[in-house]
C-alpha cells in the first residue's frame, strides 16, 4: 500500500478521511496531533512541554515532531502501509521526513491536498466534538457526523469532548500557522511529482471516494 501524506488546513478532515481509509484498507494512521494529546492526556514531561503551544494555537518545534514520527514509522506495523495526518507541517519537517525514508528504505508514497475554504474550516471546528478514549471525530451539526446519542461516542459509550483549541480564536491562529509554514508544502510535493488534489465535501463519502481513487490509480 502507497503511504499516504494528508496536507490541509486544521478541520479539514483529515481525522475523519483518516479514519475511513483505515477501516477500508488497513493503513496505520498516525496523527501527530494524536500523539501530543496522549502525551497531555498522561502528563509527560513532553505532554507539560507542548500542553500551552497547542492551547495558544501555535506548532510545536519540529525537533520534537520528528523525534515522535522517527520512532513511530519504523514500528513494524508500518510496513504494510500508513497515513500521516498532520505531519509534515513544515519545510524542515518535510526535509527531515524525507532523510527518515532514505534511512529506512521507505516510499514516500503520495501528498494528498485536501481543499477547503477557511469559513467552512473554521465552522466545523467549532462545532467538532471528540472521543477522549477511541479519537472518533464527531459534529453536532452534520447529520452524518452526529453520535446516536448525543454527546456519547457510539463505539465507547464514553462522554464526547471538545478540543481546547478548537475555539474560534484559536482556530484563526492555528490557520494563520498553516499559511505560513505548511502551504509552502504544496510546492514542495507537487515538485516531487507526488502531490494530488481533493476537495473537502460536505459529505465524507464524498470527500473519501475521491481519496480511494487516487490511491487505487
Ligand atoms: P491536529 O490534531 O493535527 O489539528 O494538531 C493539533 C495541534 O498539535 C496543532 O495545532 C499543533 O499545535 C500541534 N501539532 C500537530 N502536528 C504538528 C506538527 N507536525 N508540527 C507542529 N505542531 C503540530
Amino acid at each position: 500500500m502507497k503511504n499516504i501524506i494528508l496536507l490541509a488546513p486544521p478541520a479539514a478532515g483529515k481525522g475523519t478521511l483518516s479514519e475511513m481509509l483505515t477501516e477500508k484498507y488497513g493503513y496505520v494512521h498516525i496523527s501527530t496531533g494524536d500523539l501530543l494529546r496522549s502525551e497531555i492526556k498522561s502528563n509527560t514531561t513532553l505532554g507539560k512541554k507542548v500542553d500551552g503551544i497547542i492551547k495558544e494555537g501555535k506548532y510545536v518545534p519540529d525537533d520534537i515532531i520528528i523525534k515522535l514520527i522517527a520512532k513511530r514509522i519504523n514500528e513494524p506495523e508500518c510496513d504494510k502501509g500508513y497515513i500521516l495526518d498532520g505531519f509534515p507541517r513544515t519545510i524542515n519537517q518535510a526535509e527531515k521526513y524525507d532523510e527518515l525514508l532514505s534511512k529506512y528504505n521507505k516510499d514516500i508514497g503520495v501528498a494528498i491536498y485536501i481543499d477547503v475554504p477557511k469559513e467552512v474550516a473554521m465552522k466545523r471546528a467549532c462545532s467538532r466534538i471528540t472521543c477522549p478514549k477511541c479519537g472518533r471525530i464527531y459534529n453536532k451539526y452534520s447529520e452524518e457526523m452526529r453520535p446516536k446519542k448525543e454527546g456519547i461516542c457510539d463505539d465507547c459509550k464514553v462522554k464526547l469532548t471538545h478540543r481546547d483549541d478548537d475555539s474560534e480564536e484559536t482556530f484563526i491562529k492555528r490557520f494563520d500557522e498553516y499559511v505560513n509554514k505548511t502551504m509552502p508544502l504544496y510546492d514542495y510535493y507537487e515538485s516531487k511529482g507526488v502531490l494530488k488534489k481533493i476537495k473537502s465535501h460536505e459529505s465524507k463519502y464524498d470527500t473519501f471516494n475521491e481519496a480511494v481513487q487516487i490511491i487505487e490509480n
